[in-house]
């Protein structure tokens, strides 16, 4: 049987799926990161930035690489991880609900709204209520709407 209790999140999103989850993409930043300090990059980058004008924005993608690995979170949103103040949960927590899926108001509820602009949360909610929170993944839709 597979385990997918643990990585279903209160919203009807399957944890794994997600980018801040993305374990070898940290570890690929994290890499990469330290390697452009390693050999001062930066110097590297002033020196190209004079003929080669997309170097000048090197101080940016630093930045910016910076900013992806915060979005690193190693526990799962029935953990607590995910968003830390997140509404979704609170509401479910505070229902009594295992997750939206249980809930008749799922398909009108403003807390989903945003999410299901990206993720196929409508149809994740239903597959849960269909096959249980346990054995449901096989038949997730997309995560991301982009992909
Ligand atoms: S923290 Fe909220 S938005 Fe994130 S997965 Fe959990 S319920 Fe969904
Ligand atoms: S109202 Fe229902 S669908 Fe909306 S967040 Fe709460 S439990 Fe989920």
């Amino acid at each position: 049987m597979p385990n997918d209790r643990k990585y279903t999140a209160f919203c009807g999103l399957y944890c794994k799926d997600c980018i801040p989850s993305n374990e070898r993409l940290f570890q690929l930043l994290r890499d990469l990161e330290k390697l452009l300090i390693e050999i001062k990059f930066d110097e590297y980058a002033q020196l190209k930035a004079l003929n080669i004008s997309p170097y000048k924005n090197y101080p940016q993608f630093h930045e910016v690489l910076g900013e992806m690995r915060k979005l690193e979170r190693k526990s799962l949103c029935t953990e607590g991880g995910c968003k830390e103040d997140c509404k979704i949960r609170k509401c479910v927590i505070g229902k009594k609900y295992e997750g939206c899926w249980e809930c008749a108001d799922h398909k009108t509820c403003p807390l989903l709204q945003y999410l299901k602009e990206i993720h196929s949360i409508e149809h994740n909610l239903a597959m849960i209520r269909k096959y249980g929170p346990e054995e449901w993944s096989a038949y997730r839709g997309k995560h991301y709407c982009w992909l």
